[in-house]
């Protein structure tokens, strides 16, 4: 049975199928997601899927280690891309996380950004990312890894008639 797997077997196997690996070389978790990380289900519990990615490719989390990010994608997996850090340096690299423009939404948030009927302020204020961040993505000038293929946004009109008919 799947859930009987041993860790490295099971990660492995989900290795194999729900990441997408994109230009950068981020290793995007396509699994589960809790606020922006991924989720690896094992023995039914949830491990962030960059730490299950830590253990299996470089070694055990020392006890109150955290695992960092160095490209500030939450669901980025790429074992080349993270790092051991304390309390903290995850601190600190959230904090960062909120300076980096570029790389503050996670795929199924710029998916969300792109296909909403919502104004770039009020998704701006979900995600709690500066309003140009969303427009960019409307706009087809950033994330386009996450929003590659989907049809053009609905347009600024169509999404005032949106909120007009709520009026
Ligand atoms: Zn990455």
């Amino acid at each position: 049975m799947e859930h009987n797997l041993p860790f490295r077997e099971k990660f492995k196997r989900t290795l194999e199928t729900r990441v997408q690996k994109v230009r950068g070389g981020c290793w995007l978790w396509t699994g589960s997601c809790a606020t922006g990380y991924g989720v690896f289900m094992y023995k039914k519990r949830n491990v962030g899927a960059h730490r299950a990615s830590w253990i299996y490719h470089v070694g055990d989390i020392p006890d109150g280690k955290f695992i960092c990010h160095k490209c500030d994608v939450r669901n980025c997996i790429n074992p080349k891309h993270l790092f051991l850090g304390d309390y903290k340096s995850n601190m600190t690299d959230r904090s960062a996380k909120g300076r980096h423009p570029n790389a503050q939404l996670t795929r199924a948030q710029a998916v969300e950004a792109f296909t909403s009927v919502e104004s770039n302020a009020a998704l701006a204020r979900k995600f709690g990312v500066a309003g140009s961040v969303v427009s960019r993505v409307r706009m087809r000038q950033a994330y386009t890894w996450a929003t590659e293929g989907l049809p053009a946004p609905p347009s600024r009109s169509r999404r005032l008639k949106y909120f007009n008919s709520w009026v």
